[in-house]
């Protein structure tokens, strides 16, 4: 075959993929926002088909072929193309490891967990749950074998989340978090809480949505090329450079809810619109690892929309859409009180301070659950005890302990640790963008283009051209975990008067 031929049946199947991609995501869209209640049934059938003709075009030993003639042929790749052979290969390889048979036993397997620990969650039954978790866990050991047969288990399972993250990396990085942050909550803990009851006076969704609009107009969110809708979990999902969607939820109740959602969805957004569109509709398109997504979301969400400046950028904005609600409430009443830090139990519901903690005991318990030292059975004791140690909280029962995420039920081992990552690079990443310009004047105006340009020129822009890896790389220089725990100091001590 011609290097000619066999570039283009590369870019071909890569266009191919794109297709059956956007079909899953268009319908898995229309199914969480607009869709009429009883109708999942056709939309499911649909899915199951499009995911088999994924998974036969990615096993065809045709594409393997291709893949293994360009690699052979590697010196006389571009850039692009290399990587995108790599990548491709990579995939491939992950798939054909698994063997069919045991792919679908184990997709059979997660859909069946799923509505188990709907179940287990809503008795707050952990052992209704726990004969589908031994299986999960077996599975997923075998797994992490085919994947990656020198590795141990759980190193193997790591990297697939979040590539070159191993549990050296991890222990050093969990033991820093562990030293520095667990005091600092303690001294948080002892002062007093400020007021938040203002957060939930009725705030009308009419005006939300308002609020919605210029919280991303200041992202510079170009409504002709990202949508927003309302979903009960707020999430992003890209179809191509120029076609990102985002959800928020409207809480009457509670202003905070939707207001960080849009930022943080907001936040993968600009990742991915900012993405160098010459990559899309090919394996290199979108961002690049779930750990640096979540960085920049992040980044956007607490370290530019909780601090000072932000807040008294766009306070005057939510008295002008809320008079009544905030009357009698100034901009730092508003700092205060979006940044309230306590220990609590549910982790998609914990403050900047005490998520990474929530992170640390869903880490220690996975890392010994596939590497064998820990039986399922004992799980929830392993749980409510390290609840108590990092974070001083009791777990009065599962649904509040072990069975509140549904990220174990659907098979994923191993993706946890991607979102406290994600808020140490994002410090970092603070670190030298301070070290370079002017941050927190611009931002102060309400002005984030120059932190949006800072961001695509050191981590969007590329897609996935450069591994995870390289991009934290680029943007922090040699990890530090310490940028982290201090940004969290200074900012904490500060809030509190520590
Ligand atoms: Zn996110």
């Amino acid at each position: 075959m011609e290097m000619k031929e066999a570039i283009g049946r590369l870019e071909a199947v890569q266009r191919k993929l794109f297709a059956y991609n956007s079909a899953s995501s268009a319908l898995y869209l229309d199914g969480v926002t607009v869709a009429p209640r009883d109708t999942a049934e056709g939309r499911g059938v649909a899915l199951g088909v499009l995911a088999g003709e994924r998974h036969k075009i990615m096993t065809d030993p045709a594409l393997a072929e291709t893949l293994a003639i360009l690699d052979e042929r590697k010196g006389e790749l571009d850039r692009v193309h290399a990587r995108q052979v790599e990548e491709l290969g990579r995939a491939v390889r992950q798939i054909t490891r698994i063997p069919a048979e045991e792919y679908m036993d184990y997709a059979m397997l997660t859909n069946q967990a799923d509505d188990v620990w709907h179940r287990a969650k809503e008795r707050s039954d952990f052992e209704l749950f726990r004969p589908v978790l031994e299986k999960l866990v077996e599975y997923n050991r075998k797994f992490a074998g085919y994947y990656d047969p020198d590795k141990a288990p759980y190193d193997a399972l790591l990297n697939e989340y979040e590539r070159g993250v191993d549990t050296a990396y991890l222990d050093n990085f969990f033991a820093v978090l562990r030293e520095k942050l667990v005091p600092l909550i303690r001294a948080v803990g002892e002062k007093p809480q400020p007021d938040t009851a203002f957060l939930r006076r009725t705030y009308p969704v009419e005006g939300q949505k308002r609020f919605s609009d210029y919280l991303m107009g200041l992202l510079d969110l170009d409504r002709a090329h990202c949508g927003i809708g309302e979903t009960e979990h707020p999430f992003t999902l890209n179809f191509t450079s120029q076609d990102v969607r985002i959800t928020t939820n409207y809480k009457e109740n509670d202003v905070a809810s939707s207001l960080y959602s849009v930022i943080h969805e907001g936040g993968h957004a600009r990742y991915e619109l900012n993405v160098d569109p010459a990559l899309d509709y090919t394996c290199l398109a979108g961002g690049v690892s779930m750990g640096v997504h979540e960085s920049q979301s992040r980044f956007y969400e607490n370290i530019i929309g909780r601090s000072r400046p932000f807040i008294e950028a766009i306070f005057l904005k939510m008295r002008e859409l809320f008079p009544e609600q905030l009357a009698d409430v100034t901009a730092e009443d508003m700092w205060q009180a979006v940044n309230r830090a306590e220990p609590s139990l549910i982790r998609i519901e914990a403050d900047e301070l005490t998520y990474c903690l929530h992170i640390m005991v869903r880490y220690e318990i996975e890392k010994a659950l596939i590497g064998g030292a820990l039986a399922v059975k004992d799980v929830p004791e392993t749980w409510n005890r390290l609840y108590k140690e990092y974070l001083g909280v009791d777990v009065p029962d599962d649904a509040h302990g072990c069975l509140q995420d549904s990220h174990w039920s659907g098979g994923s081992f191993g993706y946890f640790p991607s979102y406290a990552l994600g808020s140490a690079y994002g410090a970092q990443m603070l670190r030298n963008m301070e070290k370079e310009m002017d941050v927190w004047g611009p931002v102060g105006r309400g002005d984030l283009s120059g932190v949006t340009a800072w961001l695509k020129e050191k981590v969007h822009r590329y897609g996935c051209l450069l591994t995870p890896a390289e991009i934290v790389k680029n943007a922090c220089g040699d990890f530090d975990p310490t940028a982290y725990t201090d940004y969290l100091t200074k900012k904490y001590t500060e809030l509190y008067g520590l």
